[in-house]
């Protein structure tokens, strides 16, 4: 593979960077592009050579699926056949949610590779809201399978530099339209029909779009993780979004038994001087999520990047404060208990 490419798309520069990557995924080549919720790896979705050039460049196993992305909600039906008891909540969903951070498991269409879904029935779908992302897959005029661009396990890519640090030299081309907008993977849900009542939404992962807004729909119900299983979401594997770094959680301050002459980093929620956590040790370094302020969307936004920088930071441990776990805080604490293995 010859160097990695970083093209702006930016401004003047977003057409340019549209046609590049379009010819290059056209031509069964796979494309780092921006999203609003993490830098994904895109790959023609029809095109089964130019799927599995995704997981060899992620060193994903093949038992893990892939998100396709459609450019219109009308091209769901190329993708996945919507069972007719859960129609009308697809169409509710999809016409509240996407463009955006939403993904559905639905039955999919013959069409979709097997590589793609894992030899599963189903197919797990959304339409990006990134206009850079959505431009390029109008002009592909096809589905894109997109899974986050980073090697396996490891923390998503918020940044096309991120993405570099995962897979430069294994790709040909990165688009970079700057930091991501959302900053979390998308929501998956699966739906269950009840009769007479909303439906079941199956929580496969947390994401941005949260528990609370779903629950307008439908009954939102956590999806249980069953270790040894085929996983249903591998990024919900229990160790996931690894620093190399060991990492903890650290839900009481009083658990926490630093060694002496070890080094360790802390990612605070707030940063203040007044926090129990800032205030527990003499850290080498802290980070703070969404300084002084507290906002869970800004936290989100930020935690991928504040946790590789932790990573690349040389220390012993990376001690994490805990947020709350409502609305997007749950996807936050999702990610947090992941990389804590
Ligand atoms: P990534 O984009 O890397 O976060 O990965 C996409 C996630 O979607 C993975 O964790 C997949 O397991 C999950 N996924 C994709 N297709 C399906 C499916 N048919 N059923 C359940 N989960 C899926
Ligand atoms: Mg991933």
């Amino acid at each position: 593979m010859p160097e990695t490419r970083i093209l702006q798309a930016i401004d003047d520069d977003m057409k340019d960077a549209v046609r590049e990557a379009t010819a290059l995924l056209r031509a069964g080549e796979i494309v780092a592009l921006p999203t609003e919720t993490v830098y994904g790896l895109a790959a023609d979705a029809l095109n089964p050579s130019a799927v599995a050039k995704v997981f060899a460049a992620k060193e994903r196993p093949s038992f893990d699926p892939l998100i396709v992305h459609i450019a219109s909600r009308g091209d769901l039906k190329k993708v996945a056949i919507v069972p007719a008891e859960i129609a009308e909540t697809v169409a509710k969903l999809t016409a509240t949610f996407w463009p955006g951070p939403l993904t559905i498991i639905l039955p999919k269409h013959p069409d979709i590779p097997d590589l793609v879904t894992s030899g599963l029935p189903t197919v797990a779908v959304r339409q990006s809201a990134h206009p850079v992302f959505r431009a390029i897959n109008k002009e592909l005029d096809r589905p894109i399978a997109a899974p986050s661009a980073n090697r396996f396990g490891r923390i998503s890519p918020t940044s096309a530099s991120a993405v570099m640090k995962e897979l430069g030299g294994r790709i040909p081309l990165i688009i970079d339209a700057g930091a991501c907008a959302e900053g979390v993977e998308s929501t998956i849900i699966s739906i269950e029909p009840r009769d007479g009542k909303k439906p079941v939404f199956r929580l496969h992962r947390a994401g941005p779009i949260t528990k609370e807004q779903l629950q307008e729909f439908g009954k939102v119900e956590k999806v249980k993780e069953k270790t040894g299983d085929l996983p249903h979401a591998p990024g919900q594997l229990p160790s996931h979004y690894a620093p190399l770094t060991p990492f903890i959680l650290l839900e009481n301050p009083e658990d926490f038994k630093p060694e002496p002459g070890k080094k360790y980093g802390l990612i605070s929620y707030r940063g203040e001087d007044d926090s129990p956590y800032v205030n527990l040790h003499d850290w080498e370094t802290v980070e703070s999520l969404s300084p002084g302020s507290g906002k869970l969307a800004e936290a989100a936004i930020r935690l991928f990047f504040v946790m590789r920088l932790m990573d690349e930071a040389g220390l012993d441990a990376i001690i994490a404060e805990p947020v709350s776990e409502t609305g997007l805080g749950v996807a936050i604490m999702d990610r947090l208990r992941r990389a804590a293995g």
